[in-house]
């Protein structure tokens, strides 16, 4: 491709609406222009990476007996009615009404449309298991759409829907798609880690999420760096308890404190750090009132609450309830003397000495609170968020907190969607059982953003040779200079000749211009074809990541870099790592 007549509006200027590095790059390289909120066109050189993500997917997808099809993104609203998806997915879904008057919804992923088809075209164990996939437009009315195609509202994914007849059978498939996936994200160049998502209380590690290591990712996560254990840090299991040693605190006494309600305003007012303060928040677990006590610099975990009530649904509780809870308005609750049948506290609160927390009273505090002196004891259970610092369940050595971008999830849904869809197979007795179903997604386009932000500078995207939208850019100083402009055309010709994916800029444009966009743009090899080189009867040679340059015979050039391209193509397989 020429650079004369490629359509790749470069931008100079970051433009305002992008915050973070892929989201900038992606508009300055001419990948993608923003057409509304959260939806973008993907111009050629975006394309073509995006076209590459895809098919190392799809070649994963096929080696580990994946089968490609094509499900549309309109969709019956029948079966997601019958899952009770419908109403639960909420305004994420984008619903309307065709000119008949009936509802449709667009698909913001396919489970229910796939077993729907599986249910009635698979009727024999001898049938299964089936692994189906495709690489599709999804949807999602994302409240807030940000960090470009990060969080966008239409985006590219990958799923694939396993079919198994038993729960051995979805272990093999979930094994197959764990290589898979491992796999794919190495071909692409990308530096990723695989975090629990389920924690382990709620039946068996069920879920597994792919990381992208990023310093803007939207998932907090948690990893030990001597055993590889990695978890999202509301799903990572807290299973060190400090050890409380014996109180020694003054009795414990009633502050005056006078509007101070939030722990940051205690922390002013007291001179107490949050890690001494008790913080009571009172929730309601399927409608009955709980407390739930932390320490103050702590966040509390909402699944993890859930599970330690063995309750369906936990919300924080209204005024009213707090007010009949704890006898005081909001901001004031503590655990001397609370109300409440159900009081549950985390595993750090018996270690607090000298405590603080309200009095259960209008602008009211007690200080020197020790637990089991003054208050409880409780019943305690992991209620936290993981943070720094944490041990790790498997070895206890601390965790390492990181940030990372979700590029792919592997899912065990057992037989939650077979059993409303009537997806059932008939066993070698004739007795009919649901399918045993995973689901495993990978965020295309997001992958693509994630590679990004791994493999790039201040100047510009420097792309791994996998998923770079051309392999080489053979750059002419001067294009009004005959031998030059013959030179980088000769060369261009034999690159292709040798199917390398070139690109030749012979813009009649200042030198400057043309380093400046080759960097940006991020291709691998760049080929600079100018007088100071060709007067040695050679042209330079510089890798995008690399600082130095240096020259090369003109008649060795396309073979040397066909020989890198190679190279580098090998060091991105799996195999040969
Ligand atoms: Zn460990």
């Amino acid at each position: 491709m020429r650079m004369s007549e490629i359509f790749a509006p470069t931008l100079r200027e970051v433009p305002a609406e992008a915050e973070i590095a892929s989201h900038k790059l992606m508009l300055r390289a001419a990948l993608m222009r923003k057409t509304m909120a959260g939806v973008y066109t993907y111009l050629p050189l975006g394309w073509r990476s995006i076209r590459k993500v895809e098919q190392i997917v799809r070649e994963e997808m096929d080696r580990q007996g994946g089968q490609e099809l094509f499900m549309p993104a309109l969709q019956n609203p029948e079966p997601w009615q019958r899952t009770g998806r419908y109403d639960d997915y909420g305004s994420e879904m984008f619903k309307f009404k065709d000119r008949g008057g009936r509802e449709v919804c667009l698909g913001p992923t396919h489970e229910e449309n796939i077993t729907t088809h599986v249910a009635d075209e698979v009727r024999s164990y001898r049938q299964l298991p089936k692994l189906l996939y495709q690489i599709q437009t999804k949807f999602r009315d994302e409240i807030r759409p940000r960090y470009g195609v990060m969080r966008g509202r239409e985006f590219i994914m990958k799923d694939l829907y396993s079919f198994d007849a038993d729960q051995q059978g979805l272990d093999v498939s979930f094994e197959r798609m764990y290589e898979a996936y491992c796999r794919a994200f190495t071909r692409m160049g990308l530096d990723f880690l695989v975090v629990e998502a389920d924690s382990g209380a709620i039946g068996g590690k069920v879920s597994k999420e792919y990381m992208a290591i990023a310093g803007i990712g939207e998932a907090d996560i948690v990893v030990c760096e001597k055993c590889g254990y990695g978890a999202n840090v509301e799903r990572a299991e807290i299973t060190a308890r400090p050890e409380a040693s014996a109180c020694e605190c003054p009795p414990m006494s009633k502050v005056e404190t006078p509007d101070v309600r939030t722990i940051e305003q205690l922390e002013r007012f007291l001179s107490v750090p949050a890690g001494r303060m008790i913080k009571t928040l009172v929730y309601l677990a399927d409608g009955e009132p709980v407390v739930a006590l932390l320490r103050g610099d702590r966040e509390l975990n909402e699944l993890k609450l859930r599970n330690a009530v063995a309750a369906r649904e936990v919300s924080l509780a209204d005024e009213e309830t707090i007010l009949r809870v704890t006898g005081a308005p909001v901001g004031f609750a503590g655990p001397v003397g609370i109300k409440c049948p159900k009081v549950i506290a985390d595993f750090e609160i018996p270690a607090i000495m000298c405590g603080v927390s309200g009095a259960n009273e209008k602008d009211v505090h007690y200080k020197d609170l020790c637990y089991g002196r003054d208050f409880g004891p409780f019943e305690l259970a992991d209620l936290r968020n993981a943070v720094e610092g944490d041990l790790c369940p498997d070895c206890s050595n601390p965790l390492v907190a990181k940030k990372g971008i979700e590029v792919g999830h592997l899912f065990k849904l057992g037989a939650k969607y077979s059993v409303p869809l009537g997806c059932t197979y008939l066993d070698d007795k004739g007795e009919s059982h649901p399918m045993v179903m995973g689901c495993y997604g990978i965020g295309i386009t997001r992958c693509v953003a994630a590679v990004i932000e791994q493999h790039s500078d201040e100047k510009g995207i420097i792309w791994p040779m996998s998923v770079a939208p051309y392999q080489c850019t053979v750059v002419v100083v001067n294009t009004t200079d005959e031998r030059q402009l013959e030179a980088g055309e000769a060369l261009y010709a034999e690159l292709m000749a040798a199917g390398v994916e070139a690109l030749i800029d012979d813009r009649d444009e200042r030198p400057g211009v043309k380093f400046n966009d080759a960097d940006l743009i991020g291709i691998p090899i760049r080929v600079t074809v100018g007088p100071k080189g060709l007067d040695k009867g050679c042209v330079e040679l510089k890798m995008r990541r690399d600082a130095q340059a240096r020259l090369v015979p003109v008649e060795d050039a396309a073979e040397e870099i066909k020989a890198i391209v190679d190279a580098e193509m090998d060091r991105l397989e799996p195999c040969k790592r």
